[in-house]
């Protein structure tokens, strides 16, 4: 796929007329390294120590798609004056591209299921009204029991689709993609 890096920002986001799709997800869920899977190169950092990356990411697919690398959430270790800038630096980002975001995709750790910040982040997409979907990611580390588990209370918060991802065994990385195409072209 080509790719392209267009930056990484804090505030004064580029107000460019790209359709985009967002990826979100508590710190450490895999993020990274799913949208090196999809983009196949390693644009994204992927982190031994979680909760470094800070600013938003910004990527281009295929000269016409903008992939947006939101910094992950939920990291223990990290300060209250922290958090406060993250959820400012979301809520802005949000609010300024509301009109090009086709599609929020939260990412939810098969292993761990979706914990109760995640529950919060679904809650909140759908009380700004911006469509959603949710992607399970590292199967490969869950056994049968803890992915229907993660599936049983993904239902229990009314989610019913989610797309099945493991960066390590490349699972995933077609439906991801067609995911994205439908979203943007839909
Ligand atoms: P991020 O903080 O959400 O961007 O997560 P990273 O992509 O940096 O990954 C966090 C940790 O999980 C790293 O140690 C990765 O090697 C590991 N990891 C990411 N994806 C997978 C996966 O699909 N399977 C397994 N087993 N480990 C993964």
């Amino acid at each position: 796929m080509k790719v392209e890096f267009l930056g990484s920002y804090r505030e004064d986001l580029p107000k460019d007329h790209f359709k985009e799709v967002v990826f979100v997800g508590r710190s450490n869920v895999g993020k990274s390294s799913l949208i090196n899977m999809l983009v196949g190169e390693p644009v994204a950092r992927v982190s031994k120590e979680p909760g470094r990356t800070r600013s938003i990411n910004a990527f281009l697919l295929e000269g016409r798609i903008k992939l947006v690398d939101v910094p992950g959430y939920g990291f223990a270790k990290v300060s209250k004056a922290e958090r406060e800038s993250w959820k400012r630096l979301i809520e802005s980002y949000f609010r300024e591209r509301r009109q090009n975001i086709r599609c929020v995709f939260v990412l939810i750790d098969s292993k761990v299921g979706p914990t109760d910040l995640d529950k919060l982040m679904i809650e909140w997409l759908r009380h700004i009204n911006i469509p959603y979907k949710v992607v399970l990611t590292k199967t490969d580390k869950a056994s049968q029991k803890e992915l229907s588990k993660s599936l049983e209370l993904l239902k229990v918060v009314g989610v019913n689709e989610v797309i099945i991802t493991s960066a390590k065994e490349g699972k995933g990385k077609k439906e991801l993609y067609r995911s994205i195409l439908e979203v943007v072209e839909g």
